[in-house]
């Protein structure tokens, strides 16, 4: 009996791919030998994350970084450490920041639910630009000078959400903030791989940015990255890791807090809450290393197997099946499903609740069902899950 079972939880198969609410990516052998490894062993969290800060540093070019409880935990952590800098009365003071400056301007079509992460830090979101292009109203996205246009002495940095399609582009806005020596923190949370985006967004001129370690990494569920400027990290690390310690002993590694910046030793900060365990740290960089080697990458082929298998076996089905091929090798295929609903007798809807109500329920990826479309993401399925999805969509789409 399963683990979940003796809870009286049932196992789901997930075709959905690397979700928080279906427990993320599953996780390499190696990775949780890692885990189990360092939960037999006390270290100093200070040291422990200083060790990560260099490994997180070779693996992004950028000068530091930490393990965050997820990405979005880095971004609250980000925003807070550029609201305080090495200010201690203001790491006190957060989330209250009427007294100082705290706007972060951000794209309006770039919001989205994920940015209560950065405004959890105090900090207030001022939007620019317009959401043209969603409004089917004209071409146009947003500019750098918008940016620049509302910037004020309350303007804190700058949010920005990296995709390869996110316009105006990361380096010229960067160029800008720098010339008002403003920061840009991004959230790149679910944009890896390909593993040229480690690098690519401190090269564009990021001064911190958020992955998920919990995605295509394939770390524990619960963590993240966050990199960027030493300083910034700095900060971000003195507001969530315990600080009660007598201040005659406090020894903190000198390249992840050097105390020689600060006036004392803050008290626990914003992000207290935000703690991460020495064992998740470990499995964190394990799957690092496995993630930056491209260990992943012979996976690929495996992962598009099991989707023939499924749309094989949809041949005759009301479907039409369209296979994504990995653009690089590196990023998971997916399978379209696009179901005649007039032929099925039924909506993308009522098959997808069809499958979560089945036993085992299977839960495939529900972003494109107003285009009575499923998409199956292959990365947590084997050979056995997969030939199960194959057999319930068939049953749902016939029947
Ligand atoms: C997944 C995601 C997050 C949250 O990441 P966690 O690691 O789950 O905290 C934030 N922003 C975007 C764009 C995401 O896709």
């Amino acid at each position: 009996m399963s683990v979940y079972e003796d809870l009286g939880v049932q196992p789901i198969i997930n075709a959905t791919g690397a979700v928080t609410r279906l427990g993320g990516a599953p996780m390499p052998e190696e990775v949780l030998a890692a885990f189990q490894a360092a939960a037999g062993e006390s270290v100093s969290l200070e040291e422990l994350q200083a060790a990560a800060s260099q490994r997180i540093a070779a693996a992004t070019g950028a000068e530091a970084g930490i393990v965050t409880a997820g990405a979005a935990a880095g971004l609250t952590l980000g925003a807070a450490a550029i609201l305080t800098g090495d200010d201690l009365g203001k790491m006190e003071r957060l989330p209250q920041c009427d007294d100082f400056p705290c706007q972060f301007i951000v794209a309006r079509e770039q919001r989205s639910g994920y940015d209560h992460a950065v405004r959890a830090s105090g900090a207030r979101l001022v939007e620019v630009g317009f959401n043209e292009i969603v409004a089917n109203a004209g071409v146009r996205r947003t500019e750098v000078w918008e940016y620049e246009a509302a910037i004020t002495d309350q303007t804190a940095g700058i949010f920005y959400v990296f995709s390869p399609s996110s316009r105006p582009g990361l380096g010229e806005l960067s160029a800008m903030a720098r010339r008002h020596d403003l920061p840009v923190l991004v959230d790149a949370a679910g944009e890896l791989p390909p593993r040229e985006h480690l690098t690519s967004i401190i090269a564009a001129g990021a001064d911190l940015v958020a992955y998920s370690g919990g995605k295509a990494i394939r770390g524990p569920q619960s963590t993240g990255i966050l990199a960027g400027r030493s300083d910034l990290i700095r900060a971000a690390a003195l507001q969530f890791l315990d600080m009660d310690d007598h201040p005659e002993l406090w020894n903190p590694p000198a390249d992840l807090i050097d105390r020689e910046q600060l006036s004392g030793i803050p008290r626990h900060g914003l992000g207290r809450g935000y703690k991460v365990s020495k064992e998740e740290i470990v499995a964190l960089l394990t799957a690092l290393d496995l993630f930056t080697s491209g260990a992943y990458d012979e996976l690929v082929g495996g992962e598009q197997q099991r989707l023939e298998v499924i749309a094989a076996a949809l041949k005759h089905a009301p479907c039409e099946c369209r296979l994504i091929e990995s653009p690089d090798g590196q990023c998971s295929p997916r399978l379209e499903i696009e179901i005649d609903e007039t032929a099925a007798g039924k909506s993308a809807f009522e098959i997808c609740r069809e499958l979560r109500s089945g036993s085992p329920p299977i839960y495939v990826g529900h972003g494109k069902l107003r285009e009575s479309t499923l998409v199956v993401n292959p990365l947590h399925l084997t050979d056995g899950p997969a030939e199960i999805v194959a057999a319930a969509l068939r049953k749902s789409l016939t029947q």
